[in-house]
């Protein structure tokens, strides 16, 4: 087994026994507001998809997270700025969007800590959760990421829209799989991110008819939550979890890769 899946296993281990500690807040603060789920956007911000999900988001009163990208986030601060303005969440996915594991941990930290550096400079605000690139992270880099501040946020539900050839298929695959409390993973950045937008009022509306609310991912200490969904293939839907990230137990980590705390 490669070392970053099992690392990533360990990971997924660990979180599973956290969930049965840390489950109860995020659990009581479901339960108190009715069926919640999280819509969450990769890759963006595009001149071409993000403003029409913006609408489509606006219109219908919803809030989302946005995991951007650092160099879109320079060639395109108008819609970082409208991204925050119109009260949605802004997450950090990276700056180049490479794939972590083929990046050494010095040159992983750069990255993130650029992707910081743009969002604040487009709209003054430092993103809080960090979410890697293809969803790759071993344990090593989840300690360097939490000492930038980050708690870290994959996905729950893959909408599976990075290889969607409809909107249907996106509709049917998020209505299949999500369920109170899901992290729903989207793309506003990619090619197919058009079915996407396309499946968006229908998704919502479904949604809404089954008695559900939408929240950005909480900012608030208490409810902050943390999901560790690896992709093993491009079928795996692995278990899911969410912890409080102020957790006193993380995952442990080998001596070979250090942290540093290095400058831009
Ligand atoms: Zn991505």
């Amino acid at each position: 087994m490669p070392r970053r899946i099992a690392l990533a296993l360990m990971g997924l281990a660990l979180s599973t026994t956290l969930l049965a500690e840390a489950a109860p807040t995020a659990q009581a603060a479901s339960k108190k507001q009715g069926k919640v789920v999280y819509l969450t956007f990769d890759d963006g911000p595009s001149q071409r998809y993000t403003p029409k999900l913006l609408d489509i988001l606006r219109d219908n009163r919803i809030p989302a997270t946005f995991f951007v990208v650092g160099h879109r986030c320079e060639q395109f601060p108008d819609i970082v700025r409208r991204i925050q303005r119109e009260g949605h969440e802004i997450g950090n996915h990276g700056f180049a969007h490479f794939d972590p594991k083929k990046h050494g941990l010095d040159e992983v930290m750069l990255d993130i800590r650029k992707t910081d550096t743009a969002v604040v400079k487009a709209c003054g605000t430092k993103p809080v959760y960090y979410r890697p690139p293809y969803g790759s992270i071993d344990a090593k880099e989840i300690e360097c990421v939490h000492k930038l501040g980050h708690p870290i946020a994959l996905w729950t539900v893959d909408s599976l829209d990075w290889k969607a050839k409809s909107a249907n298929a996106i509709v049917t695959q998020v209505e299949r799989h999500a369920r109170d409390g899901s992290i729903i993973l989207f793309h506003d950045g990619i090619s197919p991110s058009r079915y996407t937008v396309e499946a968006m009022p229908r998704i919502i509306r479904d949604f809404r008819r089954d008695g559900y609310t939408f929240k950005t991912l909480p900012v608030d200490d208490s409810l902050r939550v943390e999901a560790f969904v690896p992709k093993i293939d491009d079928r795996a839907l692995a278990p899911r979890d969410a912890h409080d990230v102020h957790s006193k137990r993380r995952p442990t980590v080998g001596a070979s890769r250090v942290c540093r705390q290095g400058r831009d």
